[in-house]
Formats: C-alpha cells, sequence, structure tokens
C-alpha cells in the first residue's frame, strides 16, 4: 500500500522554516501597518514588504512551485500544498514567497508555452521579483464563465495585430509590468466554440491600453482594475503559444492555478476554525462555556469535518498532478467543495463570535469578504458541478460505473 501522508522529513523541515518565517518574521513586520496605507506609511510598507521578498529569498523560501533550474524550489504539488497553506496564514505570505495569484499561474504558463526569447524577456524578471504581472480574460459585457465569448478581438494590420475591446477585474494590472491578454483572432470559429482566441503578451504601460479605474469590491478597491483597449498594436511575436490556442492556455494556466487557490484558502479556514474554538473556550453564557453548548459544539463539528475533507481532497489532487494523471474532475471537485467550506466556516465562526465577529475588530469580517468571491471566480460553482456531472456520466457510459468520477480511488 503506497497510502501514506505523512511529509518526507526535508519537506517537514521546508514547511516548519516557513511556518516560522510566518510567524516570527512577516507577521510582527506587516500586521502593525493595518489595512489603511496611504502616502508617507504607503512607502515605508512598500520597503518593508519588498525587504521580507529579499530575506524569503535569502532563507531558500522562494518561488516553492517553480523547478530548481528555474532559481525555484522544485517542490512537486503535494509538498507545495503545504508551503502555500503555511505561507497564506497572513494574506501577504504567498506574494512575499513569490507565488501568489496572479503571478504564479503566469509563471506556469510562460513556462509551458513560451519561446526562449519571451521566457527571458518576461518569465525571468517575474521569477526574479523585479517586476509582477496581470492575466486579463473577463470581460464585463459577456459570461466569465464562458471564455469563448470572449468579444476584444485583434485584427491582422501588415505585420501587426490591431485590438481592441473591454476587460475587466484584472487583478494586479495597475503594478504589472506585463499582462497576457486573451483576444479574440479567429473570426471563422463560432461564438462559442474552441479556437477563435489568442493569448498576447503586452509591455506595461502600454499606448491604447487604459486602465480606467480600479473596480470598488466588498473588500475595497484593492487591485481589480477596468481596462479599456483601443488600436493597441503588437507584433506577431507578442503571440503567447500559438494562434488560436488562447482557449487552451488559459485552461492549462487555471488548473494548477485554481488548486494553489485551495491549498491557501485551507489556511484561511483553519484560521478561522482556530478563532472559532478559542472563542468558545472563553464565551460564558447560561451557566457554561459557549464550548459546551451541543449547538457551538455541532458548528465546531461540522466545519472540523469539512476541514478534513478540503485536505484530502486537495492532497489527493495533488498527488495526481504529481503523478501526471488526469487530475480535471478532482481539481474541480476541490475548487467547489474548499470554496464552499471556507464561506460556511469563516460565517460559524462570525457566528460564534456574535457582534466582534461582525465589527472590524478581528480579521474574520475581512476573511468573510475575501471568501466570498472564492465561489464564482476560476470557474463559477455551477461550471464546476456541469464538469463534475458530465464526467461522471461520461465514465459511467463508458465503463458502466462512475468509479473513474469519484477520484478513482480503490474504494
Ligand atoms: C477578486 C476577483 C479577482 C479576479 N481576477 C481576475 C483576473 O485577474 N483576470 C481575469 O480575467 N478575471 C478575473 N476575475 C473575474 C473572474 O474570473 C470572473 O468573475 C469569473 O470568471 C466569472 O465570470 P463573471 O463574473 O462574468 O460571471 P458570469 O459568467 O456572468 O456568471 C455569473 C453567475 O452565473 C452562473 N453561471 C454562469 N454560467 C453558468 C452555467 N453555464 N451554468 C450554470 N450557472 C452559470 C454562476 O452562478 C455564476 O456565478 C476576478 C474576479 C474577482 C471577483
Amino acid at each position: 500500500m503506497a497510502i501514506d501522508f505523512t511529509l518526507a522529513p526535508e519537506h517537514e523541515e521546508i514547511r516548519l522554516r516557513v511556518r516560522e518565517f510566518v510567524r516570527d518574521t512577516i507577521i510582527p513586520a506587516v500586521e502593525p501597518f493595518g489595512e489603511d496605507r496611504h502616502g508617507a506609511v504607503r512607502d515605508e510598507y512598500l520597503r518593508v514588504i519588498i525587504g521580507l521578498r529579499g530575506k524569503a529569498r535569502e532563507l531558500g523560501l522562494w518561488l516553492p512551485h517553480m523547478p530548481e533550474e528555474w532559481g525555484g524550489m522544485g517542490l512537486g504539488h503535494v509538498a507545495l500544498a503545504m508551503v502555500q497553506s503555511e505561507a497564506a496564514k497572513t494574506r501577504l505570505g504567498p506574494w512575499i514567497l513569490n507565488c501568489a495569484a496572479p503571478d504564479e499561474g503566469n509563471m506556469h504558463t510562460l513556462l509551458h508555452w513560451g519561446t526562449d526569447e519571451q521566457k527571458d524577456k518576461y518569465l525571468r524578471p517575474l521569477l526574479a521579483g523585479t517586476v509582477m504581472s496581470c492575466f486579463a480574460m473577463t470581460e464585463p459585457e459577456v459570461a466569465g464563465s464562458d471564455p469563448t465569448l470572449i468579444r476584444t478581438h485583434a485584427v491582422k494590420d501588415g505585420d501587426e495585430w490591431v485590438i481592441n475591446g473591454h476587460k475587466w477585474f484584472i487583478s494586479n494590472a495597475r503594478r504589472a509590468g506585463f499582462a497576457i491578454l486573451m483576444a479574440r483572432t479567429e473570426t471563422d470559429v463560432a461564438e462559442g466554440t474552441r479556437g477563435a482566441t489568442t493569448a498576447f503578451l503586452v509591455d506595461l504601460p502600454q499606448r491604447g491600453w487604459d486602465d480606467v479605474r480600479e473596480v470598488e469590491t466588498m473588500h475595497g478597491s484593492t487591485g481589480h482594475s477596468e481596462i479599456v483597449i483601443t488600436d493597441l498594436r503588437l507584433p506577431d511575436g507578442q503571440i503567447l503559444g500559438g494562434r488560436g490556442n488562447g482557449h487552451r492556455l488559459g485552461q492549462y494556466r487555471l488548473g494548477p492555478a485554481r488548486l494553489a487557490h485551495c491549498m491557501r484558502w485551507i489556511s484561511q479556514a483553519e484560521t478561522a476554525l482556530d478563532m472559532m474554538v478559542d472563542r468558545a473556550l472563553k464565551r460564558y453564557s447560561h451557566g457554561s462555556l459557549l464550548a459546551d453548548k451541543q449547538g457551538v459544539q455541532w458548528l465546531i463539528a461540522d466545519s472540523a469535518m469539512e476541514l478534513y475533507q478540503c485536505k484530502l481532497m486537495v492532497l489527493h489532487a495533488a498527488s495526481k498532478i504529481d503523478k501526471g494523471e488526469d487530475f480535471r474532475t478532482e481539481v474541480s471537485m476541490a475548487k467547489h467543495f474548499v470554496a464552499g467550506s471556507l464561506n460556511r466556516i469563516v460565517d460559524r465562526a462570525i457566528q460564534v463570535h456574535g457582534a466582534l465577529g461582525y465589527s472590524t475588530d478581528t480579521p474574520l469580517a475581512s476573511m468573510f469578504q475575501h471568501a466570498r468571491w472564492a465561489r464564482f471566480a476560476d470557474g463559477a460553482d455551477e461550471i464546476h458541478q456541469m464538469r463534475i456531472a458530465e464526467r461522471t456520466i461520461a465514465a459511467y457510459r463508458a465503463t458502466g460505473s462512475t468509479s473513474a468520477a469519484t477520484g478513482g480511488l480503490p474504494l
């Protein structure tokens, strides 16, 4: 039997080093700044967090998701799960280790799809942490859930492409040195089918790329831009991954990136559960602690069971990626389940904290606001359910059993 959930000693050692670095260095350095950072405070904040990135590099806790020959830690996805979740104990942790979205997904994409020249120009500085990037796919006018509907279009004019369109919710756009932009290039491919879009590398800032606003969201206006693209001109060499391959490239990017989100969400859910139990052990009402009330114990038990399921699903999906097996169903299931669990667990933690949970005196309110987008970004719940159902039905049709669609486990 090869089922063993213990980490190799060298991975356990890395996990503990990340935990210590987050707990003893990142959190004490970043938390005093709070959420309100303007003017000189912002400058000082930037100096501190860039310094922390330097420290992460010195400690060898840099690019856990990248191969060693590209300056990374060369971890597989199972080992990465524990690094990502340790790092995500504080929101900035993954960024300090240079494994945060959207850069992390863009690195995988460039590594897999980029030409040597593109890797030199775009991937290397991203890995070095000297530039950041963004990924521009979603548009306000059409359902982001169906990227075959993209309307931003690129038309060939001599040696150049002329691009016009409209994007929004482009994370990191204002800080990015370049974008991976999805545009429709093939007019003979019908709307709703794949093969119509192409990915382009866009240096930023760029004439024709107008960052018109940062969209105000439930969690503030924190870096998700609306972009108007007008007559942006790019040469052929800026195509990433070949003409008409935009959809495939997007799907390739999203698989592991979705699971990396889950790894980080697990950490947030665990923090919420820790806080729930801590509060239940301290708050006294109607003759006993909240921890002694069956109603509160159910909230704790449901959360513990869900978190356990989340961890197993993420580890199993990660092990499938590591083994080169088809991981799409497992990643879809994990993405759907972990996003929902995160929302439910943070909500229960707020419930147990009462008014304190609703206040901004604890991180729970902010965690709740951030958790909400997990259920529709990078594949809405219903899209994952649709794909999971399709594969379950297909497995039954092919084999007379749904077993292959429930993890392919020997049970
Ligand atoms: C914080 C945040 C950061 C983001 N960052 C980026 C980024 O960096 N780059 C980028 O390109 N995009 C980004 N996005 C956009 C995100 O990817 C989209 O929100 C997502 O793809 C859903 O698209 P939509 O918002 O257009 O919703 P729609 O596609 O309009 O879907 C709305 C709802 O309709 C339902 N629905 C849609 N299709 C179906 C279906 N086939 N069956 C059943 N129900 C369906 C679902 O309930 C879904 O939630 C970000 C979004 C957020 C909130």
